[in-house]
């Protein structure tokens, strides 16, 4: 399907954020989902839907590896360009209707699938908790702690963990485990490096979580789930 970029903007020197509108066929998604994203003479790649539903409008926040491939050439985008995505595919999603408390943990650029869900979950009403740990190595990193503190005001139910590597507080999964939240009933969302994803599970399901309460759409951490 073909998308025109509306919206272009750079919330941090290595991360753009556009915002598309689908123009061939109304496009609808699930939030959590990714999309594959061409651009001419280069392979497709993967990029998570960072806005919710009900938006109307596909988000994507890229970080340019600066490996010549589609995350750099992002970089030469223009608002009124036309790019093709195809999708979404995933299942790390939740239903509208879901009231689990829900617990998401992020690592660096995995923070844009959060982001779908925990707008998607506001705007339905989530009775909460709804906590968000967002891990980096550094505040910098942290390119949209401005807008989840905001969020964080104005929703009681949802709270924002910023877990920042460079000033002691550790790794995301260990800051996540150490807070007395409802494990056993939660519904947990992972997205980030793989190594964060394989290394959080084990400690989750040693807190009592169920596997079948885990979502991810890391090809190694669902195979530590047994999830097909
Ligand atoms: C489910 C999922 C969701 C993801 N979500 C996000 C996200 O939200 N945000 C994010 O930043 N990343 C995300 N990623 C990572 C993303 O998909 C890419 O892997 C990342 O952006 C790097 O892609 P790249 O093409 O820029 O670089 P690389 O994968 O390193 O590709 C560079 C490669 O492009 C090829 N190439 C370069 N120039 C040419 C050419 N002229 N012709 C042909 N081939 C060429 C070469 O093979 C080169 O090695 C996600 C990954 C997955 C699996």
């Amino acid at each position: 399907m073909n998308a025109i970029v509306e919206d272009i903007h750079d919330p941090h020197p290595d991360i753009r954020v556009i915002r598309l509108r689908v123009t061939s066929a109304p496009v609808t998604w699930l939030a959590g989902q990714f999309m594959e994203l061409s651009l001419p003479g280069l392979p497709s790649r993967p990029y998570s839907i960072a806005s919710a539903p009900h938006t109307g409008v596909l988000e994507f926040h890229i970080r340019n590896t600066n490996r010549g491939g589609v995350s750099q050439q992002v970089r030469s985008l223009k608002t009124g360009d036309t790019l093709t995505l195809r999708g979404p595919f995933g299942t790390a999603t939740r239903g509208s209707a879901d009231q689990d408390p829900m617990i998401l943990i992020a690592g660096g650029m995995g923070l844009a699938p959060m982001k779908a869900l925990i707008d998607d979950a506001l705007y339905h009403g989530h009775p909460g908790p709804v906590t968000l740990y967002w891990g980096a190595r550094t505040q910098k990193d942290l390119y949209l702690a401005d807008y989840f503190t905001v969020l964080a005001q104005a929703n009681p139910v949802f709270t924002f963990v910023p877990v920042i590597e460079d000033r002691g507080d550790g790794l995301v999964g260990d800051a996540a485990i150490r807070d007395p939240v409802p494990l056993p009933g939660a519904s947990i969302y992972l997205s980030g490096p793989s190594p964060m994803v394989q290394a959080t599970i084990p400690l989750l399901l040693a807190q009592g979580a169920q596997t079948g309460k885990i979502h991810t759409d890391d090809a190694a951490g669902r195979l530590l789930l047994g999830t097909p």
